[in-house]
C-alpha cells in the first residue's frame, strides 16, 4: 500500500503467530458506560483473571490516553470523536501484536463506537455495556467529578450536560449497579472464552 510514499512494512513474525505462540486470539474487550459505571474497575480485574490464566493483556484507560496521546483534545462532539478514532488506531496496532485489549472509556456516542468497530473489524470488536443509572454514578462519585459538574464547573459532561447514547445491541451488558464485580468478572470471561479462542 503506498501513499504520499509512506509504505507499510509487512512484518514476518504475524499476528498469526503471535495468536498461535499465546494460545489465544486477540481481540478488543470495549467497556462503554458512564463516568462511574465501572469500565475502569472492571477492565483491570478481568484483566487480573485473564492475565492469571496465561494471557497477554493490556487496559487502555481513558484518564491515561487523555495524558499522552490525546493531551491537545477536550470534549467538544468532534474532540470526542477523534479521542476515539486515534484510540481505535492504536488498538488495531496492539490487536496485531496478538493482545487483549481491553479498554475503558466513556465512548458515549454511537457512531464513534461503530466506527471502531469497522477500524478493528467487527470479529475483533467485543461491546461491553457497563449499565448503571446516573443515580448511582453520582453517588459513587468515584473521582467528585458529578459534584463538580452539577456547579456547572465540568462543560459538556456526560449524563448531565452532554450525551450518553446507549449500545443497541452490546455484546454483552453488565448491571454494574446489581451485580457484584466479581459476577460481572464471571460474566465477561465466561463470554469471551470461545470467542477468543482460549487455550492457556
Ligand atoms: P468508570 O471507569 O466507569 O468511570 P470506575 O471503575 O472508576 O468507573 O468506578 C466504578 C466504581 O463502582 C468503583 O468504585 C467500583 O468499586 C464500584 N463498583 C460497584 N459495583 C461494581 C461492579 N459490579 N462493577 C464495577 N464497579 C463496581
Amino acid at each position: 500500500m503506498t501513499k504520499n510514499n509512506i509504505i507499510w512494512h509487512m512484518a514476518t513474525v504475524t499476528r498469526q503467530r503471535r495468536e498461535e505462540a499465546n494460545r489465544h486470539r486477540s481481540m478488543a474487550l470495549w467497556f462503554t458506560g458512564l463516568s462511574g459505571a465501572g469500565k475502569s474497575t472492571l477492565a483491570h480485574a478481568v484483566e487480573e483473571r485473564l492475565f492469571s490464566m496465561g494471557a497477554n493483556t493490556y487496559v487502555f484507560d481513558g484518564d491515561n490516553v487523555r495524558h499522552g496521546l490525546c493531551r491537545d483534545l477536550g470534549f467538544s462532539r468532534e474532540e470526542r470523536s477523534e479521542n476515539i478514532r486515534r484510540i481505535a488506531e492504536m488498538v488495531k496496532l496492539f490487536l496485531d501484536s496478538g493482545i487483549i485489549a481491553l479498554t475503558a472509556f466513556i465512548s458515549p456516542f454511537r457512531e464513534d463506537r461503530q466506527r471502531v468497530r469497522e477500524i478493528l473489524g467487527p470479529e475483533n470488536f467485543f461491546e461491553i455495556y457497563c449499565r448503571c443509572s446516573l443515580e448511582t454514578c453520582e453517588q459513587r462519585d468515584v473521582k467528585g467529578i458529578y459534584r463538580k459538574a452539577r456547579l456547572g464547573e465540568v462543560p459538556h459532561f456526560t449524563g448531565i450536560t452532554a450525551p450518553y447514547e446507549e449500545p443497541e445491541q452490546p455484546d454483552l451488558v453488565l448491571d454494574t449497579d446489581r451485580q457484584t464485580l466479581a459476577e460481572c468478572v464471571e460474566a465477561v470471561v465466561k463470554a469471551i472464552k470461545e470467542r477468543a479462542s482460549f487455550d492457556c
